[in-house]
């Protein structure tokens, strides 16, 4: 194949989360994809990553491709109820008799993202849609009637249009001349995965834990999804992550939090410091190549918006390539584009100061979030709404982007 072009309808750079949705959402709309991925077919996505997948990400699912939604449904769970702890004393409680709504997609599932991918694999082989596995996109060059892509292996690639979903490390980002543009977390947090055990003596419920006794003062965050327990520790003034993340002084933090039964079932840990970044430009400067998922934005995961707001992405990415395709003029192709640009730009810096809106709260040594906090759970026995406070505050705000939008972030 080597030195072969190939001319493809749309192209789309990665096979993650975004990749594929971008896939499927195009041939949703009657458009060829051609996906091409940088690793091999064998290779293991473990890890922790997204397990809070909003009930608009699921309508979209099930829109492009019905059965996908409610197949992560069915093997994702909702959890009915959120707990506050601070230094040792619950603060806040609450259990929703119908935690997920009614209808077939709850308003969220919980669900591990190498669950989400396989499903999404599977809806790419039933549409018969092939990923071009050691496929690394390694150049990009685009000019007004489309962009030409080689790959690693030395194969060349031509198609009217590129979508980079290749994820933080973004080449096509680079090949196009954008840049990340933000800031880093100042903390450190350690995640880990934690296996369910049989019998699960747990009440599936997501638990946050201020200052947490049992973790020597350090904020705690336990979220239970299909199969497991998402752990996550946040690191303070003086800690070496690297140490922390011993299997020794893991298994440790998980027999104080959660258990003796689980410290044998510690499937993945890693340590985070968490960008919140954007790139100053979503499309070339020719508007035949659009960036979408982490290729665009890196988010810190409090308020879950990585993933769902890169299925918005990659879903308005195939809306506007669909249209553009079917322009009769140029300045329209070049509208389509550039719509998707502004608003997909627009939904990052919201996403992004909402993320950031929840570090800062968990990082704040802030001399006034401090003060809110302690006055919240001394006050939190008599006003529940102090309670509700603390629950909410380590997720940032609620909203979504003030944008017509087919995706909720
Ligand atoms: C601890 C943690 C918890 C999280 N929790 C949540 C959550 O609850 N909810 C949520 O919405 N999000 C969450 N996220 C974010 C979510 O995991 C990411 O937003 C998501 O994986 C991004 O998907 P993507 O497809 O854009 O990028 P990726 O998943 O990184 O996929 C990019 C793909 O492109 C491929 N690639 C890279 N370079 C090239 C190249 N040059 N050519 C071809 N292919 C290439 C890669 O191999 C990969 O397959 C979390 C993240 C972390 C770290």
């Amino acid at each position: 194949m080597t030195g072969e072009t190939t001319t493809e309808s749309v192209l789309v750079a990665g096979a993650g989360p975004v990749g594929m949705t971008t896939a499927l959402a195009l041939h949703a709309r009657g458009v060829e994809a051609t996906v091409l991925e940088a690793e091999s077919a064998d290779r293991d996505r473990s890890g922790s990553r997204a397990i809070y997948v909003h009930g608009s990400t699921l309508r979209t699912l099930e829109r492009i491709h019905p059965g996908l939604g409610t197949g992560l449904v069915e093997e994702g769970i909702v959890w009915p109820t959120r707990r506050t702890l601070f230094r040792g004393k619950e603060v806040f409680s609450r259990t929703y008799d119908s935690p997920g709504g009614s209808g077939d997609i709850p308003h969220f599932t919980s669900i591990p993202q190498v669950v989400t991918e396989q499903h999404m694999h599977d809806a790419l082989a039933d549409v018969g849609i092939d990923i071009h596995w050691d496929a690394e996109v390694d150049t990009v060059t685009t000019s007004p009637d489309g962009v030409r892509v080689g790959t690693a292996d030395g194969r060349k690639w031509e198609s009217a249009f590129l979508v980079g979903a290749d994820g933080g490390g973004s080449t096509v980002r680079n090949e196009i001349g954008a840049n990340f543009d933000g800031d880093q977390s100042e903390n450190a947090f350690i995640i880990a995965d934690v296996g369910e055990v049989e019998d699960d003596p747990r009440p599936p419920e997501r638990m946050f834990h201020y200052d947490a006794p049992d973790a020597d003062g350090r904020n705690v965050l336990l979220v239970p999804f299909a199969g497991g327990w998402r752990l996550d520790i946040q690191c303070i003034e003086g800690d070496d992550p690297e140490e922390l993340c011993s299997d020794e002084r893991m298994r440790e933090f998980v027999r104080d939090i959660m258990g003796k039964r689980y410290a044998d079932n510690l499937e993945w840990v890693s340590s985070y410091y968490f960008l919140q970044v954007m790139a100053d430009a979503f499309v070339d400067e020719h508007r035949r190549v659009l960036l979408a998922g982490e290729a665009a934005h890196l988010l810190a995961p409090f308020g879950a918006r990585g993933m769902n707001s890169g299925i918005a992405d990659a879903d308005e990415a195939a809306s506007a390539i669909a249209a553009a395709i079917d322009a009769t003029t140029e300045a329209v192709v070049r509208d389509e584009v550039e719509l998707y640009a502004a608003r997909r730009e627009k939904a990052a810096e919201f996403n992004l100061t909402a993320a950031g809106q929840a570090l800062e709260y968990l990082q704040g040594e802030n001399p006034v979030t401090v003060l809110r906090k302690e006055a919240a759970a001394s006050l939190a026995d008599h006003f529940e709404t102090a309670g509700e406070w603390l629950d909410d505050a380590p997720y940032g705000p609620r909203g979504t982007p003030p944008i017509v939008s087919t995706g909720n972030y």
